[in-house]
């Protein structure tokens, strides 16, 4: 009898060394003590980037507050259908490279991807030739000048200058291996989809508004396949760019293609390698300097994020090793950024002390 209830005793002893041990495993740090003297074992919350998700969710929550009322800019009316869109809608998410997300407001309302389709193009065109041959045949260097510059095309002698501008996103969709237009757009889209890890859709209408309108853009084809800087057939490199930025995106969707980066390329959902992580620096290094064209700079000095805008309204910056942020706002200012989601995400950058190079000032 006596022999057993020291061995229950043994075992009690035990099992309660191995609890502790492991309560202690599973604790955040170093666990504080109550009055009895006894630790008290905090559960370990997991984090993002070093932030718990309570954290984030209260930046986004933050900066969506901040932000909300305000009404400064108006929608880009360059492209007619762009007017109709509902220009108070306001979305901001951090999505993280497990495919977490932390949302406020309009972050599953459907708008244009616009401009922000040109990182991820030119991500295509690095996988299928090579960074070099990017930066041979359109060019890496910023512009400083607005998307759409005619006048950079003669001033500088890329002509095309870097993916991120018009110009040069219409020679990066001419630089992809097809051998019909079909083929083109299926692969441009393709990669698109594989970044969102979902099927993004064509929204037909800004489609038919932009292409019927696209006067600026026609002439700029032209002219880089008269200088020998357009791969393919000026019409065809027009109608396959204008419908990559007519593909209907979400704020979640694209903080899901900018988590595909900051996850060093492999998609947070699917789990696919849609660009090797040896070329992840390189695209993210041309969003730094030309993401918002002629407000590059300054985009860099107060957030110091690589990111990338477009006309619809919609912005995404990385994180690299991180996360990813991306806001929706229709109203841009006069550069084509939108109000709204420029001050979201600089905000939340500020606060969370995230830019690349060391912390930007709130
Ligand atoms: N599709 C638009 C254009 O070519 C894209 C511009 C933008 O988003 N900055 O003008």
């Amino acid at each position: 009898m006596q022999a057993l209830s020291l061995h229950r005793h043994f075992f009690t002893a035990l099992l309660s060394a191995v609890l502790t041990i492991n309560a202690y495993a599973g604790a955040s740090r170093s666990p504080s003590a109550n009055n009895s003297g006894k630790p008290v074992i905090e559960p370990s919350s997991p984090t993002y980037g070093g932030f718990t998700a309570d954290k984030l969710q209260a930046a986004v929550d933050k900066a969506y507050a901040t932000f909300n009322a305000l009404d400064e800019g108006k929608n880009a009316d360059y492209i007619p259908i762009l007017t109709e869109t509902l220009s108070n809608l306001f979305g901001v998410v951090i999505v993280t490279p497990d495919g977490k997300t932390f949302c406020a407001g309009d972050v599953d309302y459907k708008f244009s991807i616009q401009s922000i389709s040109k990182p991820f193009t030119a991500a295509l065109v690095m996988k299928e030739t090579s960074p070099q041959e990017l930066q041979e045949k359109i060019g890496m260097e910023p512009t400083g000048l607005p998307f759409n510059s005619k006048m950079a095309l003669e001033l500088y002698e890329a002509r095309s200058v870097n993916p991120l501008v018009n110009a040069g996103a219409i020679a990066a969709v001419s630089m992809i291996n097809a051998d019909s237009e079909d083929k083109r757009w299926y692969k441009v889209r393709q990669n698109l989809n594989d970044f969102a890890g979902t099927e993004l859709r064509l929204m037909e209408k800004v489609f038919k508004s932009e292409y019927d309108t696209s006067w600026s853009n026609r002439g700029m084809a032209n002219l880089l396949y008269n200088y020998g800087r357009l791969y393919c057939k000026p019409e065809e490199a027009l109608r396959v760019y204008t419908k990559q930025c007519a593909l209907g995106v979400s704020a979640k969707d694209l903080g899901m293609m900018g988590a595909t980066l900051a996850n060093g390329g492999k998609n947070p959902i699917t789990g696919k390698q849609v660009l090797p992580k040896a070329h992840v620096p390189e695209l993210l290094a041309i969003m730094a300097t030309a993401g918002f064209y002629d407000e590059s700079g300054i985009w860099m000095a107060e957030a110091g994020l690589p990111a990338k805008t477009g006309v619809g309204g919609g912005i995404v910056a990385v994180v690299p090793g991180k996360f990813a942020i991306a806001a929706f706002s229709p109203r841009l200012n006069p550069a084509g950024n939108s109000i709204k989601s420029m001050k979201a995400i600089r905000q939340i950058s500020g606060e969370l002390g995230l830019g690349v190079f060391g912390a930007n000032p709130e």
